[in-house]
């Protein structure tokens, strides 16, 4: 079953009105000049960004109960657009629980066209299966994340994550935008959960502005430690609330690591994002550019930040991401299992992610879609229960008989499948070539870096020699399997995974497929005169030779499934044909490392009651190394994991909202390791 979604109906005007609320998206007198007054101009928004230092390049965070049809949306971004200055950036994180289906935001957008060009790309945009959790989408120095869940369980997946795993503290908001339907026809919204969530995620002179003076309202958020006022309503509403936060009741401690003692199950305090990183420190080095490190890089540099990307071979993504065709796809489940929600997020965020550069570099790979192949009754059956969850969502994806699978990949196919016609395949030594091709980052070829020493507030990049290659305030391992060559990370859990790639030369009977086909394998279509298809999968082996019979591994993977296409490939025998061997990093549980980096010592000592109970209390958060954070263990779906892999990271560095709900920061946090081998006495 689909998560719920907005049930609309239209007025005389031909405005939105919610069917199950019935209650307005906004005022019928004018929707735009409503959320100008009540939401722009009582949380003083234009002034607070005019008056941003533009030296500074810095974020400013406004959360929203209530997404609806993206209106007060568009008009925070066009405001943004006349008043901030340029280096700086908005994440604008919405909350709500019935996303409008994509016909009708269209509808209802269409009604404001001072706004179209905006609205355009909110549409161009907008999540294709807009399921529970959360969805990230840029648009320049604009970010938004809309959140799809109940206004307080989603806000509450914005907190840092508890003690077991993640430290680091939440983004403050700094400005809120209380929307929703009226208290009186939404109760369940205006929960108390709901304020304290508020008062938690914010800070110091952190605003807040609603269309409604209702009482429930004006206590909560008193309670929640705001200071409100009652101001004049638009139009023919008398009164609405501003307020300002000023203190929680309950006193939180400062600052995690150094609190010592926090009440047990209580989120970490907030810091304010624009102080947390000093200007002069906003500068990183990132070690490995294959597709994690590229993708690190240009997420730190998007935020303004200096960044060197060091790389051992003469040029990017010479390890595991030098393949010539990589194909996107991720591992989805009918069940909300967290490993399932990283991959449904990290697959939506990077066909997002990749939309401009398919659009934009016809070079670099094609969005001809995924056909993913019942190959077996178990696979068939998961597929169905894909299509149960999923179904209605059919820009994401659809199951197809066998027939029609075998049109819509132009060769015939024996098995149904489950198309995602949103997804395809990427070169990704080009993608990384893209990524890295900016102002902000320095690329260092041939530069393998051996050891990484901290130097007062720097660290600093070795080689075998022990001469210094770079230094920032910020370091990033994101070199996959060498990760744990550095004394700080040698206990990572990593291992090197070995996968041949094939070339197959097209002929008149493979030069037809059309899509991409993932069974046993994956073969993509023609590119520059060849197939790439793969991979094998070989554990504990660490040769790189090239061997025939995994050619014919790679091939026999299509036999009964694609019978034209297994024959005419079938053609060349084995031996002749050329490939590719790489090196997969993988983790025990295949989901990436993202994070900082433990002290695996005083994580030791300080989890040590894990020992003998998995549930103990431990009310401090562990110690990291300050400012060495590490983006691994990919596997086999770089080009799916590392988009939201560095979003996430970068996020992290410099205290902006996460992309990820709190679980799965939790599942990818680089203490799980050590924490799972003390519950198990392994360590
Ligand atoms: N801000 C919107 C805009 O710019 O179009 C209008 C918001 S409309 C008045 C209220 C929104 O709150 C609706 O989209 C509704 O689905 C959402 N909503 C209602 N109850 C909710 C809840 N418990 N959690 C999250 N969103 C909720």
């Amino acid at each position: 079953m689909s998560d719920p979604s907005a049930r609309i109906t239209w007025d005389a005007a031909g405005q939105p009105v919610s069917a199950d609320f019935d209650d307005v998206y906004f005022s019928r007198a004018d929707g735009l000049a409503e959320t100008r007054h009540v939401f722009l101009h009582h949380n003083h928004l234009a002034r607070r960004w005019r008056d941003l230092p533009a030296e500074k390049n810095g974020s400013f965070t406004i959360a929203e109960t209530g997404f609806g049809t993206g209106l007060n949306f568009l008009a925070a971004w066009m405001l943004w657009q006349q008043a901030a200055p340029p280096s700086w950036q908005l994440h604008f994180i919405s909350v709500e629980k019935f996303p409008l289906a994509d016909v009708d935001l269209s509808r209802a957008l269409h009604l404001w066209p001072s706004l179209q060009p905006l609205a355009e790309q909110l549409l161009a945009a907008y999540p294709p299966a807009p399921t529970r959790g959360f969805h990230r989408r840029h648009f320049g120095p604009v970010t938004l994340t809309l959140i799809i869940d109940d206004a307080a369980a989603g806000l509450a997946e914005l907190l840092a994550a508890d003690h077991r795993a993640v430290e680091q503290p939440a983004a403050p908001v700094d400005a809120w935008l209380l929307d929703g339907f009226a208290p009186a026809k939404n109760p369940q919204m205006w929960s108390p959960a709901l304020f304290d969530l508020i008062g938690r995620l914010s800070a110091p002179g952190t605003t807040a502005a609603t269309f409604t003076a209702a009482g429930v309202v004006k206590r909560g958020l008193q309670d929640a430690g705001f200071d409100i006022e009652k101001v004049a309503g638009f139009g023919r509403k008398r009164d609405m609330l501003r307020a300002r936060f000023r203190a929680r009741a309950l006193p939180i401690p400062e600052q995690p690591a150094a609190a010592g003692k926090a009440p047990p199950g209580m989120a970490w305090p907030v810091v304010h994002s624009r102080d947390r990183v000093a200007a002069a420190a906003r500068s990183a080095l990132v070690i490995g550019g294959g597709l994690a490190g590229c993708h690190s890089a240009r997420a730190l540099a998007r935020r303004g930040w200096q960044v060197t990307l060091l790389e051992q071979y003469p040029h990017l993504a010479g390890g595991a991401s030098g393949n010539p065709q990589g194909v996107l796809y991720a591992k989805l489940s009918h069940t909300r299992e967290t490993f399932s929600e990283f991959n449904l997020s990290a697959l939506l965020y990077a066909q997002a992610f990749y939309q401009p550069l398919w659009q934009n570099h016809g070079d670099l790979g094609r969005q001809c879609g995924v056909l993913q192949l019942a190959y077996s009754e178990t696979v068939e059956h998961q597929h169905r229960a894909l299509a149960h969850r999923f179904g209605e969502y059919r820009r994401f994806l659809r199951r197809l008989p066998a027939e029609a699978a075998s049109t819509l990949a132009g060769t015939l196919l024996n098995c149904p499948g489950l198309y995602f016609p949103a997804a395809g395949w990427l070169k990704p030594a080009a993608v990384c070539r893209q990524l890295a091709a900016h102002p902000k980052i320095t690329v260092l070829t041939d530069c393998r870096v051996e050891s990484l020493q901290r130097s007062g507030e720097h660290w600093v990049a070795l080689d075998r020699g022990g001469h210094e290659k770079a230094r920032a305030a910020v370091a990033v391992i994101a070199s996959a399997h060498h990760g744990r060559q550095f004394d700080q990370t040698r206990y990572l859990p990593l291992r090197a995974i070995r996968g041949q790639v094939s070339y197959l030369p097209a002929t008149a009977g493979t030069e037809t497929l059309a899509t991409v086909l993932c069974g046993k394998g994956y073969i993509a279509p023609a590119a520059g005169g060849q197939h790439c298809l793969g991979a094998t999968f070989d554990l504990r082996e660490a040769t790189a030779d090239l061997r025939p019979a995994d050619h014919r591994r790679n091939l026999d993977n299509f036999a009964a499934v694609a019978p034209a296409l297994h024959a005419a490939g079938m053609a060349r025998e084995p031996h002749t044909l050329a490939g590719r061997v790489g090196f997969r990093c993988a983790t025990p549980d295949y989901l990436p490392v993202v994070g900082p980096v433990p002290r695996l010592a005083d994580f030791l000592d300080l989890y040590a009651p894990l020992r003998r109970n998995a549930r103990a209390d431990i009310a401090a958060p562990g110690r990291y190394w300050p400012g060495l954070y590490v983006n691994l263990g990919h596997g086999s779906r770089g080009l799916c994991y590392t988009p939201i892999s560095a979003e996430l990271l970068a996020g992290l560095i410099t205290a902006q909202p996460a992309p990820l709900p709190r679980p799965v920061r939790q599942a990818l946090h680089p203490a799980r390791f050590i924490i799972r081998d003390l519950i198990r006495n392994k360590i």
